[in-house]
């Protein structure tokens, strides 16, 4: 099957300025990239009628590798122009599996339905294609179930043999095709991980000439030490190539720290490391709420904080500790996104100190009630980000479009989103045009730049051979339309989305 697009602007990815263009495409594969095309030439023609053809946008940091298993249609991402994610993200892959991971992540992604019958990166990829997933899906392999598969979740230092088992595994799944390592090493098991443990992945990733992504130690009261720590762990590893996940200044007292990370980036970069960044264009950021426990039961796993809160006594104690870690005003500043606890499955969207005033609880009892009833699957956003320091960041011209979110369905059945689930690509767009970026430039960050940097030689550009993922906007009217009260509200000015030659969404 033969399609031409024509009557279109053609944003190439490669960063040339736009120009006039028809497109043909031979089933998986552009064939052709001319002034002007006859139509006889093709089965069927889309016409444009004056809109932006570019290749699908890449989401360098997602979350949706369960999550496209139970909903393969992707919908929140295509709908957006999203064609390809980057998924293992935050330390937090779906591989390598084994006894001591197996049943964490069982629990961790219960609400997908979904065995997890693989073992490695290939038997999830097959398990992705054997559902026909609609969004082309790439994983990097997340130190946290890496270092789970060989050692649990417990704080302990590695042994030299299970550091070796680590780098062995890691190898396997970078030889089979994952574009590289993520860390989250603010969670359960990555924060035991001292720096050697990390230099040691590293030089693995560096053999392999591949990326490592990171959600880094601290983004907030530590962030300039974590940025530290991450340039001169791959500098002692000898890594060319490192990336900085949704990189933020969490936390008003952190905002002035924007020229210092900077500064840091720039000096890596000059010492021959090509540092890149991912940005969701939002001020809150969304994770699970048991991150914000203090003590011994922010060092829990899902289930053994769930097993800790079934205890009344337990449940008082911690709130106790919570209560007293953070300021009166800071429960404004947290919303609920999505629970399975019965009790207030309806209520995202809502702060937890008006939850809790609803209920004449305290906000840190009405936390604690929360996580009790769902502690792997209850999210909140967090407000703590600055609009300023989003403008720059979003402006830095290797920062890329990430989402940090899962692939949802129109409905709520696999939880709630952030809105960035849906307007991530979209807003990004808005953002950056009206800030008076050329549309060429913005769509190479989104395109040609995150499929260099990744690894994906066969996407992000519009050239004969290339794979045919498009995405195509109205440059006018496009960006996100979803918010905290309607998250799930599909992007505007997305025309189509096209992934391997085949129409994945159509507005
Ligand atoms: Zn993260």
């Amino acid at each position: 099957m033969k399609t031409l697009f024509r009557n279109l602007w053609l944003a190439d990815g490669a960063l040339s300025p736009l120009r006039r263009a028809a497109v043909l495409v031979d089933g998986e594969r552009i064939l052709g990239v001319e002034p002007e095309i006859t139509a006889s030439a093709a089965d069927r023609t889309v016409e444009l009628r004056g809109r932006i053809l570019a290749p699908g946008f890449l989401d360098v940091h997602g979350h949706s590798d369960l999550s496209l298993m139970a909903r393969p249609e992707g919908f929140g991402k295509v709908s957006q122009g999203i064609s390809c994610e980057i998924m293992g993200n935050c330390g937090l892959s779906a591989f390598p599996l084994s006894r001591e991971n197996r049943e964490h992540l069982e629990e961790l992604w219960a609400q997908y339905g979904t065995a997890l019958d693989w073992e490695d990166f290939s038997g999830w990829r097959a398990a992705l294609r054997n559902r026909s997933a609609r969004l082309r899906a790439e994983a990097l392999v997340g130190h946290n179930t890496l270092r789970a598969a060989v050692a649990g979740y417990e704080n302990e230092t590695l042994s030299s043999v299970q550091l070796e088992t680590m780098k062995q595994l890691l190898a396997r799944e970078l030889d089979a095709g994952a574009p590289g390592l993520s860390t989250g090493l603010l969670y359960v098991p990555g924060k035991f991980a001292p720096p050697g443990e990390v230099v040691e992945l590293m030089r693995v990733v560096a053999a392999h000439d591949k990326i490592y992504a990171t959600h880094l130690r601290s983004e907030g009261n530590e962030l300039l030490e974590s940025l530290d720590e991450t340039i001169e762990c791959a500098l002692r590893a000898g890594l060319k190539k490192v990336h900085i996940s949704h990189f933020k200044t969490a936390g008003c007292a952190n905002w002035g720290k924007l020229d210092g990370a900077l500064e840091r980036l720039e000096s890596a970069r000059a010492a021959g490391i090509r540092i890149t960044v991912d940005r969701y264009p939002w001020t809150e950021s969304m994770t699970q709420l048991s991150v914000i426990l203090p003590g011994k039961a922010g060092d829990l796993d899902d289930s053994s904080l769930a097993r800790l809160l079934a205890n009344a006594e337990e449940r008082q104690r911690v709130a106790a500790e919570l209560a007293a870690s953070r300021p009166a005003d800071y429960w404004a500043g947290v919303t609920l996104v999505s629970t399975r606890c019965a009790k207030f499955r309806g209520d995202g969207g809502g702060t937890i100190a008006a939850l809790a005033e609803r209920e004449q609880l305290s906000p840190a009892e009405l936390v604690v009630d929360l996580l009790a009833a769902d502690a792997a699957g209850t999210t909140a956003a967090f407000r703590g980000m600055s609009e300023e320091n989003l403008r720059r960041i979003l402006s830095l011209p290797f920062c890329m479009m990430g989402s940090d979110e899962s692939a949802r369905p129109a409905d709520d059945s696999i939880g709630r989103s952030h809105p960035r689930g849906f307007g991530s690509a979209a807003r990004f767009l808005r953002r950056l045009l009206d800030a008076g970026s050329p549309i060429e430039a913005v769509v190479h960050r989104m395109t040609g730049l995150a499929a260099e940097t990744f690894g994906l030689p066969e996407l992000g550009r519009i050239e004969p051979g290339k794979t045919a993922d498009f995405a195509a906007f109205d440059p006018e009217e496009v960006d996100a339309t979803a918010d905290f009260a309607n998250p799930h509200s599909p992007a505007a000015g997305v025309l189509f989305t096209m992934v391997g030659g085949e129409f994945v969404y159509r507005a």
